[in-house]
């Protein structure tokens, strides 16, 4: 025993403390003990005694704390504190924290080690059950997504280092809600289980099977000396997982898995994942119970969107979108009465890129809402900018998107918007798709009737495309229709288009709100769409969407009388028409459709005390050509 105390009280301190603590000679082996620390490792301090602090049970931080152990033993250090796993009488094993400190003799040289040790083998186990869970699907017992991704990410670094190949396979189960409504969860949960059993009987030790999500199961196969390994694997899964499961309280219960497989290299886990998962998609699309390994056009493919993705985010975060505006003009007058806001990407090397090539993309990366709020701020400010039109304010129609409209607050975000911009709410018009008021009906007709109140325009877009039905539609604040593209691109040959456009018009009559027909590309159309009485239109044949700063001179160009060439609306001119006055040109048309002959007309204007825009009398010609600006009948 230990008998060089300086101090009773001090030994006696040591004796009796409930802590367990220790001396160490400059050996490293324990020169005495207290009682609290014989009955941690339930052992006598003559057993104790003599022997090493340091037990080599293995952990994680054995190398450490040999090491500081080492350098206070050495006078390298005064104090030091580490974690060490000490053996138990029993055999089991003790987690401690071990506080050191240096006892110096009378010159300040070191003699002895103090050390008092904390049990910390419960928390230790509660580390690694939380660190276990973390890891690990509850249900399986398989590695979970967390585990899997870290795993991927280690392959592509081992890949990139040393060319190590390796292949994901992506195992989707069939119809498992299926199973889980008319068997049960508890099958459902059998099914996933015996998945993971099958899995794991098919890959080599150093594959990682993973429980990925809900239905999905991966397999992450390395194989550095056997490429033809992953397929081997993929091929087999699939046989093997088209089964039954042999179990009490379902008879007969048949299910299938469908299979992707990528192989690497992959830029990232995520990439791998996507690839796979893809080919997943693939193979259930081919028929359940298969498996499908993603060609290499279609992996350049989602690198190639991958790509695209990261340039959206970025050009969404650095505001470089822009956004674009397409006249719509009243069909009798040829007045622009609104732009439509279209939203556009000007790519450094792809040129401008139209909304179909980066929208959807937006969307799976959740930008579309940002995107869509956006382009509401920047039409708002253009609008506030334009003098007033003709026939009134000139307002900008903005596209919401599905998903926007029944968001949290949007009918709140719109307010502010248009407080921000100082534009009227009645020079904003909102344009909603069929689709996505039939989603969530009683929201989108509160968020619509709540902006409604305050004067903002509703217009139902590409109406005719979705299912909705009119009962539905007519629980909507809206007063515009507008005819979908599709319907107008035949007119006026097509019987069963001209028939649909009729009944849109017609439909929007009886409701007392307006149609506007998109998409018109030719004089014909815009005839046919005015005898059916449609008010507005929207098209090529006037222009395309344009830069805000051409706007400007779109609106003082108008009415236009000539339409243009599609897409260039410069040429737009006032000057070849014979009269810019819109009221004349209605009144022209009101006497022509009502059966006067072009000199009635010509008689009839110029008692109205009317002019040409040379100033010139009216005479029939002037009329055929304020009527037919183009030379028609
Ligand atoms: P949309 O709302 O139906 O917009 C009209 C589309 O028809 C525009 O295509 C326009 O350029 C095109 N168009 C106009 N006149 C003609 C014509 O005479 N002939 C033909 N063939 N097409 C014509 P764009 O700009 O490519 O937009 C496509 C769609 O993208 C839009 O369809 C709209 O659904 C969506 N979109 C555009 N901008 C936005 C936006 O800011 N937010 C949201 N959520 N969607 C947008
Ligand atoms: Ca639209
Ligand atoms: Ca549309």
């Amino acid at each position: 025993m230990h008998d060089e105390w300086p101090d009773r009280r001090f030994r006696d301190l040591f004796l009796q403390s409930g802590i367990p603590q220790a001396v160490i000679a400059l050996d490293g082996t324990i020169a005495a003990v207290n009682e609290a620390a014989c009955s941690l490792f339930d052992r006598r301090a003559d057993e104790l005694v003599g022997e090493p602090l340091l037990s080599r049970l293995p952990h994680d931080g054995l190398e450490r704390s040999e090491r500081l152990l080492e350098d206070l033993l050495e006078g390298r250090v005064r104090r030091a504190q580490f974690e060490h796993r000490l053996l138990h009488r029993d055999g089991t094993s003790i987690d401690a924290l071990v506080s050191a400190a240096a006892i110096q003799g009378p010159n300040n040289e070191l003699v002895e080690l103090s050390i008092s040790l904390q049990d910390i083998t419960a928390l230790k186990a509660l580390e690694r059950k939380r660190l276990r869970e973390a890891l690990e699907d509850p249900l399986t017992q398989l590695p979970n997504r967390a585990l899997l991704m870290d795993r991927i990410g280690q392959a592509v670094e081992r890949e990139l280092a040393g060319n190590e190949p390796y292949s994901l396979l992506f195992v989707n189960i069939d119809r498992l809600a299926a199973i889980n409504d008319s068997f049960g969860h508890a099958a459902g949960d059998e099914v996933l289980r015996a998945v993971a059993d099958t899995l794991c009987g098919l890959v080599r030790p150093g594959d990682t099977v993973a429980r990925y999500a809900g239905d999905e199961f991966a397999v992450l196969i390395c194989h550095p000396e056997d490429p033809h390994h992953a397929v081997a694997v993929a091929e087999r899964a699939a046989a093997a997982l088209n089964t039954t499961l042999l179990g009490a309280g379902w008879p007969e219960l048949h299910y299938t898995a469908s299979v992707g497989l990528a192989h690497g290299p992959a830029d990232t886990a995520e990439a791998l994942v996507s690839a796979a998962s893809a080919a997943a998609t693939r193979a259930k699309e081919f028929g359940r119970g298969r498996w499908h390994v993603l060609g290499d056009s279609a992996r350049h493919q989602m690198a190639e969107q991958r790509a695209l993705g990261a340039e959206l985010t970025a050009a969404v975060a650095a505001n470089g979108l822009s956004v674009h505006y397409q006249p719509i003009v009243d069909l009798r007058s040829g007045n622009v009465t609104a732009f439509e806001a279209l939203v556009r990407w000007p790519h450094p090397r792809r040129g401008e890129l139209a909304p179909h090539s980066f929208l959807p993309l937006a969307e799976a990366l959740d930008l579309q809402i940002r995107i869509d709020e956006w382009v509401l701020r920047e039409a708002c400010a253009t609008a506030t900018t334009w003098p007033q039109g003709d026939l009134g304010p000139i307002s900008v129609a903005v596209n919401v998107s599905p998903a926007h409209l029944t968001t949290p607050g949007f009918a709140a975000k719109v307010c502010e918007t248009l407080r921000e911009s100082g534009l009227d709410a009645g020079q904003l018009a909102l344009e909603i798709t069929e689709t996505a008021v039939v989603a969530d009906l009683a929201l989108a007709a509160d968020v619509l009737t709540t902006l409604s109140e305050i004067g903002v325009h509703v217009s139902i877009d590409d109406f005719g495309t979705g299912y909705s039905s009119m009962l539905q539609l007519r629980q909507l604040p809206f007063d515009k229709l507008k005819i979908d593209r599709e319907f107008v691109r035949a007119l006026p040959h097509s019987v069963d288009d001209l028939s649909i456009c009729a009944s849109v018009v017609s439909l929007a009559s009886r409701l007392g709100v307006h149609a506007i027909a998109e998409g018109i590309e030719q004089e014909t159309q815009v005839k046919a769409l005015d005898a059916l009485g449609c008010h507005y239109g929207q098209g090529f044949l006037w222009s395309g969407a344009v830069p805000a700063s051409e706007t400007h001179q779109m609106i003082s160009a108008t009415p236009w009388l000539r339409p243009t060439k599609a897409g260039d609306p410069r040429t737009a001119a006032k000057r070849n028409s014979p009269s810019s006055d819109p009221v004349v040109l209605q009144r022209a048309r009101d006497l022509h459709e009502s059966g006067a002959s072009l000199n009635t007309i010509a008689a009839s204007l110029n008692r109205a005390g009317s002019k040409t825009h040379g100033g010139l009398r009216w005479h029939a010609a002037s009329v055929a050509r304020l009527l037919f600006p183009q030379g028609g009948s």
